[in-house]
């Protein structure tokens, strides 16, 4: 047998405890805890101040060190919005026409994922193709909405904004008015792997600003709109913002900025944009099969995360009454990606998914068009 990653996991899974239960704890996000106040106001020194340890694997040669910008070039025909993506040229691709800057991603971030979150919602972060016709599409040339649109009600499907690394940054709030900040569903970088398996940020990643500096902007909403840091460009304290955050800057355009509390980011859309179906439309989608969310231990907390190999090969780790459990999952030769679950209650068992369809955070129940992919739920081993 040629020895792959895929069977590596296999054997692994094969190794352990065949011991097959059924949880029936459903996951649940009802009952918010709230944050302390000081977890809020310690929000950005949190993710400034991440050591090399909570940096997993090859990633830590390109940890951000604050105070240390890159400076990039600007040529004669790139448009302004393009520079703070520049910053991350290793993340991302971009072209742009008169219209629109494409930007293109795996969205996947240099920093570690998933590690401080207490509700999870049993998705795991898994390189995405937004690229050629799925690439992230900002406007060059925004204009405003003869009627602002707020985030508040509605807008809570797909992305509002896209971060210079080349993640989505996706509405705070859910559906149902809940603040995924403050209900603890989100990592130390304020991301979390949403419903197509995709990471995406909740709230503002202010991490970024270690490379960018206060002059650029952290992200760009999807109306075309830049958003800055917790100052304005040139470092001054913003003025006072509207209820989306937003306001005329010292050079007569209009800008959204980061907050540590709600919005956090954009609190809507001062610019055109579309929306179908309860998004800004178009954007792009998930390419991975859709399935059932893995139904962790409802006191689970998510402790560790490595790249085992970019792209290819991750591992997760979630302890829940004293005990840990992990989650491998490997990209297979033929594209598959294989899961293998070794639970701290004894269950080993593997489950593998196939790209090719879509499908999207917070798709209506039942309203979603059938995945493409092949499926299979976790399969126990048993000997
Ligand atoms: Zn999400
Ligand atoms: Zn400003």
């Amino acid at each position: 047998m040629k020895l792959t990653i895929g069977n590596l996991c296999l054997a692994i899974c094969l190794l352990g405890l065949a011991v097959f239960e059924q949880r029936g704890n459903a996951h649940s996000l009802e009952g918010d805890e709230v944050h302390s106040h000081r977890d809020v106001v310690d929000w950005p020194k949190n993710l400034l101040s991440l050591g090399e340890g909570e940096i997993s694997g090859f990633m830590a040669t390109s940890l951000p060190t604050a105070g240390k910008t890159k400076s990039v070039k600007r040529y004669a025909d790139t448009p302004v919005q393009a520079l703070p993506f520049q910053v991350f040229s290793k993340a991302v691709n971009l072209r742009w026409d008169e219209n629109h800057l494409f930007v293109e991603s795996n969205g996947m971030p240099e920093h570690s994922m998933m590690v401080g979150i207490r509700r999870w919602i049993g998705r795991f972060p898994m390189p995405q193709s937004y690229r050629g016709r799925n690439a992230w599409a900002i406007p060059l040339n925004p204009k405003p909405a003869a009627v602002p649109r707020s985030a508040r009600t509605g807008f809570y499907r797909g992305a509002i904004a896209m971060a210079a690394n080349g993640v989505p940054i996706f509405n705070p709030l859910t559906n149902g008015g809940r603040d995924t900040f403050l209900s603890k569903e989100l990592d130390r970088f304020g991301g979390h792997a949403g419903n197509g398996e995709d990471y995406h940020y909740h709230i503002a990643p202010l991490h970024l600003q270690a490379q960018l500096g206060p002059e650029h902007p952290i992200a760009y909403a999807l109306d075309g709109y830049p958003i800055y840091g917790l100052t304005e460009p040139n470092g001054q304290a913003t003025g006072r913002l509207d209820a989306f955050n937003g306001h005329i800057g010292p050079n007569g355009d209009y800008h959204y900025h980061s907050s540590m509390s709600y919005p956090y980011v954009n609190g809507g859309f001062h610019g055109v944009v579309q929306e179908r179906g309860g998004q800004v439309d178009p954007q792009p989608r998930s390419t991975l099969s859709r399935r059932q969310p893995f139904r962790a231990d409802r006191n689970a907390v998510i402790t560790g995360f490595q790249v085992i190999e970019p792209n290819r090969h991750y591992r997760l780790q979630y302890a829940a009454q004293g005990a840990v459990s992990s989650v491998e999952y490997s990209k297979g030769e033929s594209g598959e990606w294989r899961f293998c679950f070794r639970l701290s209650n004894g269950f080993v068992g593997e489950e593998t998914i196939v790209e090719g369809s879509s499908t999207g955070e917070g798709q209506p129940p039942g309203g979603a068009p059938r995945g493409r992919g092949d499926r299979r739920r976790p399969r126990p081993h048993r000997r």
